[in-house]
């Protein structure tokens, strides 16, 4: 060959290399090398035909059909089990049904997910292995389980200022969730950070509780829809201040006093209600499957399957576009039925299913025990106060999915320590006296009682 056109050659084989690895293309074809077969995995490490990381719309939706078709299908719920929908009181776009509340739309679901065998789990998944297969999925608690197929439905975490004070204040008046805290804010003022749907909707949540409610809007006008917009111009109590941003948060070291502006403006409130955007959970996935440039789960085009076979996306983590509990639930049908097609294709068939039934994961045998819930001052006295234990007491309040999220966990510890910590839980709302004696200013809020004094908290 001449220089010239080895010259060419060379230059024709870089520009195919450049063009594959800058469109993702390399990554999609590389991964996908291996087609995987079914077989019974050796060793004794349990196994999970259909695994559903994520219980939100997406999640549970995709549990259902793998339920309903018989596949063993087990969903970790992680750190928010019910997802954001448990975050928002009542929804009105659910199709079929008028006005909702979002837990309760998420209650029925996972119900019906169940009532086909669907199992779940409190447990997170702290790292997935993609490198053989089956996949090795390592859990919260250390296990390690063996999954055939993989529906990743981490959803969307809401996006923090990044500004001082913000993570030393979290939870002591700065919050993301008006649902939850807001019956904290009575007659207080505070601000909503943001201009979208989202701001408008944590704004409209704060006004039977909150004096003032100032939304801070970075640019020169709002996102959030015209009727959200003008839904606002309905209370006196809110207002909304155009090119603001939050510069730094400070507090008394108990709770949000005040905040200074970019302008250098400064406000006395007492909380900061964040409504900024989410972040999409890929971090389980990020290094072992294609991610678009706004950093989702890539899909192949008209399914839900990711670059690697046998692994399937839905919802938030793969949705920018929509962010909508109904588009996730289809998303989640549609990679429920991927998956069921990827089972068949390749091999899982009911001789293997036998033989692999004694190695199911079935995460029902992790032991919980419910905590006993104080229903008044005399019982608080005797049973913490006056407690021969060391107590663990989750104040905790209506309406608080991250209450509700953090539960489970602990009926787990509870199990796991009965006879040496006794572990109760005070409804805040029901019991106000108790929170002031306490100084309890948000939920959930978990402190340690030894000899009748609070330790930590
Ligand atoms: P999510 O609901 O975000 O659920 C993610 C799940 O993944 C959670 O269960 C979480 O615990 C789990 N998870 C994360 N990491 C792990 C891990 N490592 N291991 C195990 N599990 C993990 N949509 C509407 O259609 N109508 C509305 O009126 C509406 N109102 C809303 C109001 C608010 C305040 C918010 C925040 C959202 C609202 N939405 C609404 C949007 C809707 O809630 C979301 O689009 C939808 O919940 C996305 O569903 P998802 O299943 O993809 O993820």
């Amino acid at each position: 060959m001449s220089t010239h056109r080895l010259k060419y050659t060379y230059l024709a084989i870089a520009s195919a290399l450049i063009f594959l690895t800058t469109t993702g293309l390399w990554q999609l074809l590389h991964k996908n090398t291996h087609t995987p077969t079914i077989t019974v995995p050796a060793g004794d490490q349990s196994v999970i035909p259909l695994a559903i990381i994520g219980s939100g719309p997406a999640g549970l939706s995709a549990a259902l059909y793998g339920a309903r078709a018989k596949i063993h299908t087990v969903v970790f719920e992680g750190p928010q089990p019910g997802g954001q929908l448990t975050t928002t009181s009542l929804i009105e776009n659910w199709p079929g049904v008028g006005s909702i509340l979002g837990k309760k739309v998420i209650e029925v679901a996972r119900e019906q997910a169940a009532s086909f065998g669907a199992l779940f789990s409190t447990e997170e998944i702290v790292s997935i292995d993609c490198k053989t297969y089956p996949y090795t999925l390592h859990t919260s608690s250390g296990t390690t389980l063996s999954a055939f197929t993989i529906i990743l439905a981490t959803g969307a975490s809401p996006k923090r200022l990044n500004v001082p004070g913000e993570d030393e204040y979290w939870g002591k008046g700065v919050t993301s969730c008006a649902v939850c805290d807001a019956p904290f804010f009575k007659d207080k003022n505070v601000v909503v950070v943001g201009g979208g749907d989202s701001a408008a909707e944590e704004a409209l949540q704060l006004v039977p509780f909150a004096k003032n409610i100032t939304l801070l809007v970075r640019g020169g006008s709002m996102r959030a829809s015209a009727i959200m917009q003008a839904r606002l111009k309905d209370y006196p109590q809110i207002a909304v201040r155009y090119n603001s941003a939050i510069a730094t948060i400070s507090g008394d070291g108990l709770h949000v006093t005040g905040i200074t502006l970019s302008d250098g403006a400064s406000m006395a409130i007492d909380g900061v209600f964040l409504a900024i955007g989410h972040t999409p959970n890929i971090n389980l996935l990020k290094n072992s499957v294609t991610i678009t440039t706004q950093d989702l789960i890539a899909l192949q085009q008209g399914t839900q399957k990711t670059s690697l076979p046998g692994i399937f996306a839905a919802g938030d983590v793969a949705d920018g576009r929509y962010r909508q509990a109904g588009v996730a639930s289809g998303d989640g049908i549609k990679a429920g039925l991927d998956a069921l097609e990827f089972l068949r294709e390749h091999g899982y068939i009911d001789t293997i299913a036998v033989k692999l039934s004694p190695r199911l994961y079935n995460p029902a045998k992790l032991a919980r025990k419910p905590l006993e819930s104080i229903e008044s001052e005399q019982q608080f006295t005797e049973r913490v106060v006056h407690g021969a234990l060391p107590v663990v007491v989750d104040f905790y309040s209506d309406y608080c999915p991250s209450c509700d999220a953090l539960l489970p966990h602990l009926e787990r510890l509870a199990a796991a320590h009965d006879g040496s910590i006794d572990i109760v839980k005070v409804n805040i709302m029901q019991l106000p006296s108790i929170a002031k004696a306490y100084t309890i200013t948000a939920a959930p809020t978990i402190a340690l009682f030894e000899n009748g004094t609070e330790i930590q908290r």
